[in-house]
């Protein structure tokens, strides 16, 4: 039988039910759709061949049909502080995107990117100075994923997911939200909710549909200013939606189940949001909010506009908060000495040097 009239599956762009159906409609039977997952996902096999419980004509079927996540591993960089580890992937298309493997004690994170590039431009990352070029399809973040599994170390394994990387994913929200259901859903990945972190610079109406949607991860914000004027200034984004205050709006009214509470992300830039009197604002301005704090020290990259602040300031910021009885933990970003800190992803490579 020839295959030319079955439509392909890309099983990193469907949900378990997709999946099912698909096998439905091309006449096998449900169980099917369940070992596949279960070879792709729980034992994570790649190659076909291998698929022990399915006849040679089933595997020869699917190998004509299934299409998994392809990419190319362009170059792994490794950090010689932390072991830390930047991944540069190169997509089909020839679009390069950078993933980073991040060990924090004894939890090892994966930082995934959502977009080639970003269209954001807040003043102080290096992706935003990259321009956009385009969404990833969720297939194409969980390319991410399957490329670390390819190179990690036999005894390690990826215990929690931020979307952190290169690109705003509320800007990329159902490619996005597909891929996380991929990473929890029990018969996919099957990660906790607990250990997917969303960051979003603040896009509002979609803050409120993650919340109205029930996505299962935990919400991280990056905030960075106290007044509309200092934020405005450095993300852009700012200026839609309502502002601080209508961001602030979102916040108190997401839906955050039990103890969860939403992470604030406030990157300390030396001599423009760092001041006591800033951290006093911002100890106002959160209180109605269930969130804890995460202060970053700003991480200048090549070219930056801004400096880093001193560590005089950022402790006393964090002072100020924790009178105030937040919790407020200082964050380092990791393997700064292979520039796979935060906002430093941006491609190097792509811009030929
Ligand atoms: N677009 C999303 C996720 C990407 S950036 C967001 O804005 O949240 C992940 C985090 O790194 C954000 O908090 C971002 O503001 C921060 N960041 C970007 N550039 C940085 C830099 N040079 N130093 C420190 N943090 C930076």
């Amino acid at each position: 039988m020839s295959n030319v009239s079955v439509p392909p599956l890309e099983i990193c762009n469907a949900l378990p039910d997709e999946v099912r159906q698909w096998f439905k409609e091309q006449g096998y039977p449900a169980f099917r759709a369940d070992q596949l997952l279960g070879w792709v996902f729980q034992k994570g096999e790649r190659n076909i061949d291998n698929f022990s419980n399915m006849s040679k004509t089933l595997r020869d079927e699917l190998r004509d049909t299934i299409i998994l996540p392809q990419y190319t591993i362009v170059e792994i960089q490794r950090s010689a502080i932390d072991n830390t580890r930047k991944i540069l992937l190169e997509l089909p298309d020839g679009a390069r995107i950078e993933t980073v493997i991040i060990p924090v004690r004894e939890k090892l994170s994966q930082c995934l990117s959502t977009q080639v590039g970003c269209r954001m431009g807040c003043t102080f990352c290096a992706t935003a100075g990259m321009g956009f070029a385009r969404h990833l399809s969720a297939a194409e973040i969980l390319a991410q994923v399957f490329a670390v599994q390819d190179i990690l170390e036999p005894e390690e394994r990826i215990t929690n997911f931020v979307f952190m990387g290169m690109g705003e994913p509320l800007d990329n929200y159902d490619n996005t939200v597909r891929a996380i259901r991929i990473i929890t859903d029990p018969d996919m990945l099957g990660y906790s909710h607990r250990h997917v972190t969303l960051s979003t610079c603040g896009l509002v109406d979609k803050i409120k549909r993650l919340g109205d949607e029930n996505v299962p991860c935990h919400l991280a914000i990056s905030l960075h200013g106290v007044t509309d004027e200092q934020r405005s200034k450095i993300m852009p984004v700012n200026r839609a939606g309502g502002g601080l205050q209508g961001l602030l709006d979102a916040l108190r009214s997401y839906p955050v189940q039990g103890r969860k509470r939403i992470t604030i992300e406030y990157i300390l830039i030396g001599g423009v949001n760092d001041s006591s009197a800033d951290a006093k604002k911002l100890a106002k301005l959160l209180a109605p909010i269930r969130c804890k704090i995460n202060l970053i020290p700003y991480n200048p990259h090549p070219g930056a506009i801004f400096q880093a602040p001193s560590e005089a300031s950022v402790l006393a910021f964090q002072k100020v908060l924790i009178e105030k009885n937040y919790t407020a933990m200082i964050r380092k970003s990791g393997g700064s000495d292979i520039d796979a800190a935060c906002g430093q992803l941006a491609g190097k490579k792509a811009k030929g040097d």
